[in-house]
């Protein structure tokens, strides 16, 4: 039996205070729409838990009255599954609140947050112990740690990270019935059972309430050398990064691809200047960065003149300085607000493995031409993890609703290519609603099943974001 509304509002102010109950639609505003508008929901209340043990609180009286709970956190996520359905019968649970560094432990390699604390904040936290957090995502300034564990996030420095998950030690998880599991260990080596931290990590708030993780340090890198480079193709972008990785090890933390398309579009509407003197077919953005200062520029300086050599690399412009860096950053952060400019654009966010990325590039590229001619396709990003941010801007002049009226063709032909080719149709912003249908048509029927028997004993009354993912 749902509460009534009043009382409703009375009891959740009886566990987080009243202040930290918004019921009007103007305080509630922010909380139930994401930045781009697409996705507008509606909702009873939205409440900031000050702590575990209220969240806790809150998710006894959510399943002693069968009220449906959407988690958020920063609310940058691109899929919506952080925003609640129109129905209006749902809860916001905002994490903001819960913001505090517990504790960082250098010697450990380790630091202990809450769900709150931004993805920037936890960076900050590292670097003030001469340590390294990784995960590095352009909306770092908002989003936050429990979203980006709940998402799996990935970002520009998985080639040598790897993703969220791997960037996790421990995990403070309230399940859906109010208890607290306790997870929070700080050990490298732990083999007593199912690791059910790697449950919660990517379950996007349906299967527990994340409140607090034990987070992975590394050094900090003491050099860092970035370059911006012309190709020839994808094929030799493709074996660029396999000599890269022979001849400087890990120490490549980034290789970001994009079609002339992406500079172009940086260059016009991003203010950010041409890095190289000619127009080259493809580009890649490389960095490389070590711990010890010794040595990485003449690595990258020798690495570079290989590839010109070998006729991978057209042309480089090595950064000579923190501004350069900086310039070159800006035109790969950039290009996908650059895009909006150019009208509408059709996106997908998939991965294939490495090498098949240049096949893949080439035939979707062809059929989607042979769809719509003079279509512009503009697959770009996080190479190194064979992951590519497949959109596809609209032909120059065409109506833009025209346009977008064409989503659910285009989305056939390049999911139908990446499926082909062993890949995935989200490699790492999730399924939330926006998926939820395509999961359900692409995913492996054993998978699926396996899910949902995950979800009902962990969710047996379907209270956590319901209707998402799965
Ligand atoms: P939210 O948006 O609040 O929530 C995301 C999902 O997690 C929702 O399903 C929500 O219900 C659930 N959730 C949130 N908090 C919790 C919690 N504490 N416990 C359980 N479930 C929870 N993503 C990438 O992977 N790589 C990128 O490079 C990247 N770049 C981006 C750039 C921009 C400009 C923007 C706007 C977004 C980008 N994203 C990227 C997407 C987004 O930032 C990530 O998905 C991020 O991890 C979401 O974090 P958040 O705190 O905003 O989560
Ligand atoms: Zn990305």
């Amino acid at each position: 039996m749902t509460a009534t509304a009043p009382d409703l509002l009375a009891r959740l102010a009886a566990i987080v205070g009243g202040a930290h109950v918004l019921s009007t639609e103007a305080d509630m505003a922010p909380h139930l729409v994401e930045w781009r508008g697409l996705y507008r929901g509606r909702a009873q209340a939205v409440v900031k838990p000050g702590s575990t043990a209220e969240v806790a609180a809150l998710m006894r009286l959510a399943s002693a009255e069968g009220l449906k709970i959407v988690p958020q956190s920063g609310n940058t996520g691109l899929v919506g599954g952080q925003v609640p359905w129109e129905t209006g019968d749902e809860i916001v649970l905002s994490l903001q609140r819960l913001n505090r560094l517990r504790e960082i432990d250098p010697l450990s390699d380790s630091m202990t947050v809450e769900a709150g604390v931004t993805l920037a904040a936890a960076q900050e936290a590292a670097d003030g112990v001469d340590r390294l957090f990784p995960l590095s995502l352009a909306s770092e300034g908002s989003c936050m740690i429990g979203g980006n564990l709940a998402t799996n996030a990935g970002g520009t420095a998985v080639l040598a990270y790897g993703n969220a998950r791997d960037l996790v030690l421990g995990l403070e998880v309230v399940l859906a019935d109010g208890r607290i599991w306790n997870g929070l260990g700080k050990l490298r080596k732990d083999n007593t059972g199912y690791d059910l931290k790697h449950l919660f990590i990517g379950s996007e708030g349906t299967l527990g309430i994340i409140t607090a993780a034990v987070l992975k340090l590394f050094p900090k890198p003491k050099s860092v050398a970035t370059a911006f480079c012309g190709l020839p193709s994808p094929q030799a972008a493709v074996d660029f990064l396999a000599l890269a990785k022979s001849r400087a090890g890990s120490a490549v933390t980034t290789f970001e691809i994009t079609p002339r398309f992406g500079v172009d579009i940086a260059v016009k509407h991003m203010g950010c200047r041409d890095p190289l003197a000619g127009m080259h077919p493809w580009y890649v953005l490389i960095e490389l960065s070590s711990a010890s200062d010794a040595g990485l520029e003449t690595t990258a300086e020798s690495l570079l003149a290989e590839a010109i050599e070998a006729g991978l690399v057209e042309d480089a412009a090595l950064a000579t300085s923190l501004d350069v860096r900086n310039a070159f950053w800006r035109i790969r952060e950039g290009m996908s607000e650059a895009q909006g400019v150019e009208g509408g654009s059709i996106k997908h966010d998939v991965s294939v493995p490495v090498a098949a990325v240049p096949r893949l590039i080439e035939t979707v590229n062809a059929e989607l031409e042979a769809f719509l001619p003079g279509v512009r396709p503009f697959p770009f990003g996080h190479l190194g993890d064979g992951n590519l941010h497949y959109n596809i801007t609209q032909p120059l002049g065409m109506d833009k609703a025209a346009y977008l009226a064409l989503w659910d063709a285009v989305n056939a032909i390049v999911h139908g290519r990446v499926l082909e080719a062993g890949g995935s149709v989200s490699a790492e912003h999730g399924i939330g609603r926006m998926k939820k249908t395509l999961l359900a048509e692409t995913k492996d029927p054993t998978a699926l099943e396996l899910m949902r028997t995950i979800k009902a004993a962990l969710d047996p009354q379907g209270l956590l974001n319901p209707g998402k993912v799965i």
